[in-house]
This record gives structure tokens, sequence and C-alpha cells, in this order.
């Protein structure tokens, strides 16, 4: 241990569990990079004012987590604590909307930076895997995505998921209901801050964990009362489509989500092996955010899956990743002139495309052979004075124990019909 640790509500990814997350990461961008979506990456930080602007100065993630700071040269930014206003900006700003080829389709993995009181499954410094498809008003466009975050999650394995989903409605529907939920809101018995939360984001009163809260909230008016005809029908037609497309979910008119661009369709993907942070994944219609930050009307959804938490949904289910030995082969040396010769023979392998470590230094047999062990190697190279003299190494099946005695010159043919 050094003097330092991790800060407060990060972790580090260390192998072999590192190798989990980028399994999950190629598991989720899989299924997006054979749907026509191509890879963004914008950065860590942004103008402060993007995210007050996109993702709401009324919402706990701008008003209360987020990481923003002035730097010496007096910009104010923020590090990002979402995808989805970053992307948009940049999309925007490479004028990819006007291509021609809408929906813009786009996926991105990074860090993301929330000042959160951490806890199992909630960090400061998070892992995200998002998609967004900008430009498009079409309800197959939200079921693609519902679906493929879906085929994602069962492509890992997980079963003990389940896709929540609800309408928020659109500009013409949701104020009528935003005001009929404050007036009912206004008169149950609340704390000073969720009143607060009344008057600048009502509909996240209904998402309170509080018991107390939760059981004057009975008679609340819905918002499916509310939707109008157009966002009535575009629902239906999503649903129909995941129906038809054999994904299950289960329709949640309380959910809401924490940002407020979120508009029509809204989706939450819950496990039930995480406790309280059982959310890995979520996203949405965004139909005004574009304008929301000074760019052209541009209908768009999206979503984003944590990675943190499906590796621990993975890890609850118990589900065993089939992640391959990252070492095929593994060179043991005795002596001086064995290491000189059987370096060379693993930067040839390595060369040949066969994943291959060497025990480096010059320990002995016993402790080599540990190593070897641990490797994970299916083969490993032994070659001493006398092997050499005869011009081969040994070469070691770890699995049947078999040994037999290899000339130099043919030793990468060998492995790598043996390793293919
Ligand atoms: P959100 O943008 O809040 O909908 O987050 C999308 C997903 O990111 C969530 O479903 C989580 O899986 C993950 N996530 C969000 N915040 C955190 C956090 N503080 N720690 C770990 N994962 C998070």
């Amino acid at each position: 241990m050094s003097t330092f640790q991790a800060p407060k509500g990060t972790y580090d990814l260390t192998p072999p569990r590192s190798a989990k997350f980028l399994a999950v990461r190629a598991a989720i961008s899989g299924p997006l990079k054979n749907s026509g979506y191509g890879y963004i990456e914008t950065p860590g930080f942004e103008d402060v004012a993007l995210f007050a602007r996109g993702v709401g100065e009324s919402t706990d993630i701008v008003s209360k987590e987020m990481y923003a700071f002035e730097t010496k040269g007096g910009d104010k930014l923020a590090l990002r604590p979402e995808g989805t206003a970053s992307v948009l900006r940049a999309a925007l700003e490479a004028n990819l909307h006007k291509a021609g080829n809408l929906p813009v389709k786009l996926w991105y993995s990074g860090s993301y930076y929330r000042y959160e009181r951490p806890q199992a499954g909630r960090y400061r410094h998070f892992s995200q895997v998002g998609a967004e498809a900008i430009g498009t008003e079409d309800p197959a466009l939200d079921a693609e995505l519902i679906i493929l975050a879906d085929q994602a999650y069962r492509s890992l394995g997980l079963t003990r998921f389940r896709i929540l989903l609800n309408s928020l409605g659109d500009k013409e529907c949701r104020p009528v209901y935003r005001e009929a939920l404050q007036t009912f809101l206004r008169d149950l018995d609340l704390d000073e801050e969720t009143r607060r939360r009344i008057e600048i984001n009502p509909l996240r009163v209904l998402d309170d964990k509080r018991a107390d809260v939760q059981k004057q909230l009975g008679g609340a008016p819905m918002l499916r009362d509310y939707l109008c005809d157009a966002c009535k029908a575009y629902h239906e037609e999503v649903r129909n489509l995941l129906t038809a497309a054999g994904v299950v979910y289960e329709d949640d008119e309380k959910l809401v989500r924490g940002l407020d661009y979120y508009t029509r369709t809204t989706f939450e993907f819950v496990h039930d092996g995480l406790g309280s942070q059982s959310a890995v994944g979520g996203g949405g219609r965004y139909d005004g955010l574009s304008e929301m930050i000074g760019g052209p009307a541009l209908p768009s959804v999206g979503w984003a899956l944590g990675v943190d938490r499906t590796v621990l949904a993975l890890e609850a289910e118990g589900v065993e990743l089939d992640i391959p030995a990252t070492t095929s082969v593994y060179a043991v040396p005795l002596g001086e002139e064995a290491r000189r010769v059987l370096f060379g023979l693993v930067t040839e392998l390595r060369r040949a495309g066969v994943a291959t470590d060497f025990a480096f230094g010059g320990r002995g047999l016993k402790g080599a052979m540990k190593s070897a062990n641990r490797s994970g190697a299916r083969f490993t190279i032994v070659a001493g004075e006398r092997d050499l003299a005869e011009g081969t190494v040994q070469l070691k099946d770890m699995e049947s124990g078999e040994q037999q005695a290899v000339a130099l010159d043919e030793l990468v043919a060998v492995v790598r019909a043996r390793t293919a």
C-alpha cells in the first residue's frame, strides 16, 4: 500500500476482474456496431452551461452532483455527468445532421462523474456505454434501441433484468399534466425541500422513494390520463414493436427519470439482484434537447447502460463470462543461453499471433513453472543447455501433461497448429 488511495467513491479496475469490464463494453457495443451506429468520442469535460441547459438546472445531477470548476483561464467547465448532451453538441458542431442521412446513429463508451453519496453500485466515477439516434421521430427507432440493449444483456447471459417503460408526453400534453400534478402535490404534507421540488420539477416527486411520501401519492393524477392522441399513438406503436420482437417489458407510469430533457418514450433496465441501486441502464426520447442547446429541431432517442452495475449484475447472477486465457504459451528458460534463444522464440510466436509470455527475472524452474500455471497458458516451452545442443525445446501440454521435443525451427508452426 502506498501513501495514497483511490479517491472516495472511486475504485480501480485491476486484472483479472478488469477483463469483465472489457467484455461488458464489447457485449453492449456489439449489437450497436451491427446496427449502423458509428463510434463517437467527446471530451471528458464541457462548458458547464451545456449541462445546465441540457440536463436541466433543477435536476440533482446538475444542482448537486456536478464536478464544476473554473480553469486558470477563467473558463467554467464541468466533468461530464452523462453522455447525451455532449454527443448532441458534438454532432451539431460537426454538422452530422446536415449530411442528409437521418437519423445520425452514434455510440460511445467512457467515464462519467457525479458527486454522489457513494454506496454499493453508486460511484463518483463510473463507466457507461451509450447510444444516440439523432434527428428522426419514428417509434421503430425507440424500439430498436430497447431491443439492442435487451440483446446486449442477453448475450452476456443476464436473465434477471426487467424493462420498465413509460411515456412522458410532449410539449403539448406534458405542461397540462404538470400543472394538474402541482395542484395535487401542493395539498400534501411534505418537507421544505420536496415543496420546492414541486415548483421546479414536480414529476420527480413521484419518484420519491420514502414510504411516507409514497403513501400520499396514491391519488395523484397520472400522466397516462393526460397524454395527447399523438403521444398515445406513438407509445402504442413502440409497445407493439417491442412485443412483436419478443421483448418483454412492464408499463411503469411512475417512471420519470432524473433528467429534464426526456419526452415521450422513457425506459429503464433494472436488475433484481442489485439492491437499491437497481438501474443498470436507461434512456428515452429527447425531442427538445437540440433546441435547448441552441440547435435546430432534431427529435432524438438514446440510452446509456452502466458498465459497473452490469458487472455487478453478472456477479449477482453468478454468470461466468467465457473470457479466454490471455496467454496461450509460456516460455521458461533454464540458463543464460536459453534465455536469449527463448526470448527470440517468444518474439517470433507473438509476431505469428500466438499470445505468449516469458519467465522474466531469471527465477528458478519451480517459480517459473508456478507463473506458467498461473498465466493459464495451455502450453509451456522449457529449454536448457542440453535441449539447445540438440536444436530443440520441450513443448509441454499443461492440460494433458504430455511433453515432446520440438525442433527450434519448427516450433512456431507446431504451436500455431496446436493453438489454432
Ligand atoms: P442515468 O444517466 O442516471 O440514467 O444513468 C444511466 C446508467 O448509468 C444507470 O442506469 C447506471 O447503470 C449508471 N450510473 C448512473 N450513475 C451511476 C453512479 N453514480 N455509479 C454507477 N453507475 C451509475
